[in-house]
């Protein structure tokens, strides 16, 4: 088993950045054949999810309907101003499961696992454990 936290810089307001790569790698040092890895961001105005690595339209397609839904400049009761990310984070999610065989992410070919920034640019931290079973 095991636990590492993930510190990744964001560069923009709103945008999607593929941590695949530094997940992998705690699956990786963690020695683990075949169990699950659970990623989760202790943050209320960012987001993860797993969606596709190969257009990256499907990102600002993401984003943009996401700003639709939730308009940075709408009117909200939060005077912090940025209750928009705080409604994309909820509707997103906070956390993702992937299983662990073979000592590999059984991710499909076109799926990345991804940050979503909301209320950047800032340093985000992802929280990564890995568990055989
Ligand atoms: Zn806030």
């Amino acid at each position: 088993m095991a636990f590492k936290t993930i510190s990744v810089k964001t560069e923009t307001a709103q945008q999607l950045v593929d941590i695949t790569q530094q997940v992998r790698l705690v699956v990786r040092e963690s020695g683990v054949k075949s169990g699950v890895c659970r990623v989760f961001i202790p943050h209320t105005t960012a987001a993860v999810t797993i969606n596709e690595n190969a257009d990256p339209n499907v990102r600002r397609d993401i984003l943009n309907r996401l700003e639709q839904v939730a308009p940075s400049d709408g009117t909200y009761l939060h005077t912090e101003g940025n209750s928009h990310a705080h409604i994309k984070s909820s509707l997103v999610g906070s956390s993702v499961s992937v299983f662990v065989e073979a000592g590999q992410l059984v991710l499909g070919t076109w799926q990345s696992v991804f940050l979503c920034e909301f209320d950047g640019p800032r340093t985000r931290n992802v929280m990564v454990r890995v568990s055989a079973g």
